[in-house]
């Protein structure tokens, strides 16, 4: 079995701090701050919030009216340290890096600008739809080619470096896909659905190992499916998104060495599953715990039915926050602290 490499490196850590420790001082409420203190600083509660945003999709976004240079100016402005823009198909990376950048090169601040390049991460990945499915190989392969021309050029635009830093997402739908063992529809029954959809998902497994890239996990009514593949490849290094199991699916996944996001379907919780889903919450350890929109999907209350953002993110943290006793800003830095050891971000 094989499990995330998990190395507590910060972004401290990875500054150029020992030529010019006097640049990296940092004044809050009158207090003076060097960056190896800012763990500290961030789990007391003391440093501003940031509220990153580890699952959003751009173009979707964009195309239910939302201006996301607005929105990306509204994140840097609040030095959200991470920001992962998802793919869906396996040769979109292309266009999503071209909104991403026409997006921020209409930011009109300079430094917000700049601290948008350093916040936005990318993703490419292929879900399971039905005609992804039916065309898994040929798509797979395409997908390979695509992160391989993303990797090793500048095809980044202005996003160099290490930005794409995971597979996905890919997974198992069976809310959505008439594969489901859930008997919602068995007139739409297809086993050659629920195997193609299968190895479509273990195909991507076994390509983000060999690019040794964190998975994005998507699992809906699919829980059993979703293990036993994980269990197939033996690969065990990602996050089961916009989590909607219970305590005993999230262990499994935990035991494994998966990490687990929920999303602004938190916030919808009816009061009297209330304590059902403090329960669930408060189990995921907290070096587990990530926190996402899955924008423009799920908007949190008091913004649902809306199109969602990944400046919303705030509000599932106040929701988490609260549920585990934790201040917003302590519960921010905790998943800063997991994005760094699942991405790999500030290595
Ligand atoms: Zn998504």
């Amino acid at each position: 079995m094989q499990y995330c490499v998990s190395e507590k490196i910060g972004v401290w850590e990875n500054i150029n701090f020992q030529k010019n420790p006097e640049a990296w001082k940092i004044p809050v409420f009158g207090r003076t701050f060097f960056p190896n203190c800012l763990p500290f600083a961030c789990v007391c509660g003391i440093i501003t919030a940031m509220f990153s945003d580890t699952h959003f999709h751009l173009l979707h976004t964009a195309e239910r009216g939302v201006d996301m240079s607005e929105a990306f100016s509204a994140l840097a402005s609040r030095s959200a340290f991470f920001a992962l823009e998802i793919g869906t198909h396996c040769d979109d990376l292309d266009a999503r890096l071209a909104a991403a950048d026409s997006a921020v090169s209409a930011v009109r601040d300079d430094a917000l600008r700049s601290k948008l390049l350093d916040l936005l991460y990318f993703s490419a990945g292929i879900w399971p739809a039905p005609e992804a499915i039916g065309a898994r190989f040929e798509q797979v392969a395409e997908l390979e080619r695509r992160i391989s021309a993303a990797r090793s050029a500048d095809t980044l635009l202005s996003f160099k470096g290490k930005k794409l830093c995971a597979l996905g997402e890919c997974g198992l739908d069976h809310h959505w896909n008439p594969s489901g063992a859930d008997n919602r529809s068995e007139s739409d029954f297809s086993a050659a659905m629920l195997t193609g959809e299968a190895e479509l998902f273990e195909m991507q497994l076994e390509l983000a190992r060999k690019f040794g890239l964190p998975v994005i996990v998507h699992s809906r009514d699919a829980f059993d499916g979703t293990l036993s593949c994980i269990a197939n490849v033996g690969y065990d290094c990602g996050v089961i998104h916009c989590y909607s199991y219970g305590i005993a699916e999230a262990r499994a996944f935990i035991d494994r060495g998966w990490y687990v996001s929920f999303s602004g379907a938190v916030t919808y919780t009816k009061r009297s599953k209330m304590p059902e889903m403090t329960d669930l919450l408060r189990f995921i350890p907290r070096d587990r715990l990530l926190l996402e929109t899955d924008s423009p999907y799920l908007a949190p209350v008091p913004y649902r039915g809306k199109p969602n953002t990944p400046v919303l993110v705030e509000l599932v943290y106040r929701y988490v926050a609260d549920a585990l006793n934790l201040p917003p800003e302590t519960l921010s830095a905790l998943v800063d602290a997991n994005i760094r050891d699942l991405f790999g971000i500030g290595r």
